[in-house]
């Protein structure tokens, strides 16, 4: 794949770039692994007043690194602005609370002399230079959900993102540069994944994430697996949006549209799969599609646009396939399926409601990235959360009900790595984001994140 930026909204070619050769990485490799030496022995203070600088510098330059990001992969300009203050908040928030996260852990009194000690602690040390391999489609968030926390904990980084969005990810070296952080600290390799796999075998790399397709995933976690090195991978999803009778239909149909074509429909957390009770599914149904055909497809600059174009050719191919293989199976297109015809350049599709879904069409199984969702009809709890559960993803989900037993049902049933009611899955600093089967391991932001890239040693005296 060419690194370069090409325009979702009119499919042109602005501007390439050259991949950087073996010299180029084995000297930011070199320089991280420096950095990391001194960047170890800092204080929570220095780097928080670091990262908080970082964050001024994002909340200065929002609107500039919004554009960029609509140009590279097509998002509303809206969304972009949102994207860059969300990433200041998280950047603020890891800067304040990083050091009670890492602080020192005693066990009980009792169990420390029981082990043989006169004291012991846990202490939480950081790993060393970690890869984050990083997808285009929330393209400043994906990489400071990683970087805050690691950087905080005392590692370095070094960025591999995806090809398509080369400017923002230039943005992003420069912009922890500029913000003071020593050099080497955060760097980003402008590098295609076929060279991910020599840098993550470099014994000077201690660890990698990766945010990403399944495939992506499994390739690194390979390597990783080979190496005995340490990876968190945050994988696709296809959430479940269950609605039961006693939800507030009106505000469920509202709040579903919102959390299907979110970021053009592209994001993990999505809710791709709407799951509905028989008794409310019809008056639900109207509703949301209503809604979904209602929408305003065009130009992501727009501050008219709800939806804008999907984020590459390549993309929306892989989504017409995947609406087409199910009609083709018998489905049946509540409203879209098709690209809008007032929008011929560019990579636009209509949002789309299918239903009828059976287990042998592919989107049962497979992660629609683009505004495309799946309807089924559920005759009571136990089909919904079996529905719920039918499929390899286990990101999260969304619940709709006001009853409390239902409440507990669903989050002791449902296989996922959150269980959101009455609204929809948006990920905050202080929460644990991951999931678990094929959405991948280990746990981003809160306290469980920062120590995911931490070495927690045990120190005992005799
Ligand atoms: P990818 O998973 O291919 O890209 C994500 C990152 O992984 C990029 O930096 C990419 O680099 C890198 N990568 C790709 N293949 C490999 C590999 N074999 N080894 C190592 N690194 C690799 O996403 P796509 O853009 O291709 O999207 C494909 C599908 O993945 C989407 O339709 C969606 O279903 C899913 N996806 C899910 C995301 C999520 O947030 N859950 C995010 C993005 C995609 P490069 O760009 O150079 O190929």
């Amino acid at each position: 794949m060419p690194i370069a930026t090409v325009n979702p909204a009119t499919g042109e070619t602005v501007r390439t770039f050259d991949a950087l050769g073996r010299d180029g990485i084995e000297q930011r490799i070199a320089a991280a692994h420096a950095a990391f030496r001194q960047w170890r022995l800092t204080g929570f203070d220095e780097r928080a007043r670091l990262l908080r600088a970082a964050a001024d510098l994002l909340d200065k330059e929002q609107d500039d690194i919004a554009r960029t990001m609509t140009l590279e992969m097509g998002k509303t300009l809206t969304a972009a602005r949102a994207e860059a203050a969300k990433c200041a908040k998280a950047m603020r928030w890891y800067a304040g609370h990083a050091e009670a996260l890492l602080a020192d852990e005693h066990p009980a009194p009792a169990d420390v002399e029981d082990s043989g000690a006169v004291r012991a602690y846990v202490r939480y040390r950081p790993l060393g230079v970690v890869l984050a391999v990083m997808p285009w489609n929330f393209p400043l968030w994906q990489v400071v959900r990683f970087a805050a926390p690691a950087l905080m904990a005392g590692n370095v980084g070094l960025l591999k993102h995806a090809s398509n969005v080369p400017q923002t990810a230039l943005y992003l070296g420069e912009l922890f540069h500029r913000a003071g952080f020593p050099e080497g600290c955060f760097q980003t390799l402008l590098i295609g994944s076929g060279a991910i796999e020599d840098v993550l075998r470099d014994p000077r790399v201690a660890a990698a994430t990766l945010t990403g397709s399944e495939g992506a995933g499994r390739a690194v976690a390979s390597v990783a697996g080979d190496e005995v090195k340490k990876t968190v991978l945050e994988l696709g999803g296809s959430d479940p949006f269950i609605v039961m009778p006693s939800a507030d239909l009106d505000r469920a149909a509202e709040v579903a549209v919102t959390a299907r074509v979110q970021n053009n429909g592209q994001s993990c957390i999505a809710a791709k799969r709407f799951i509905v009770h028989t008794d409310v599914h019809d008056a639900f149904a109207e509703r949301f599609t209503r809604a979904m055909s209602a929408l305003r497809v065009g130009d992501p600059t727009s501050l008219s646009t709800d939806v804008g174009p999907v984020s590459s050719e390549q993309g929306r191919a892989d989504l017409e396939e995947l609406v087409q293989d199910a009609l083709a199976k018998g489905a049946e297109a509540l409203c879209g399926a098709r690209r809008p015809e007032a929008l011929p350049d560019g990579w636009y599709y209509e949002p789309t409601v299918l239903a009828g879904i059976t287990k042998d069409m592919r989107i049962h199984h497979e992660e629609a990235f683009g505004p495309v969702a799946t309807l089924y009809r559920a005759a009571d709890l136990d089909a919904a959360v079996g529905i719920a559960n039918d499929t390899p993803f286990g990101l999260s989900s969304n619940v709709w009900t006001a009853d409390e037993d239902e409440r507990r049902r669903f989050v002791r049933d449902l296989e996922a790595g959150g269980v959101y009611f009455d609204g929809m899955t948006a990920s905050h600093p202080a929460l644990p984001f991951g999931g678990v089967k094929r959405s991948g391991y280990g746990r981003e932001l809160s306290g469980h994140g920062i120590r995911e890239f931490c070495n927690a040693t045990t120190v005992w005296y005799g």
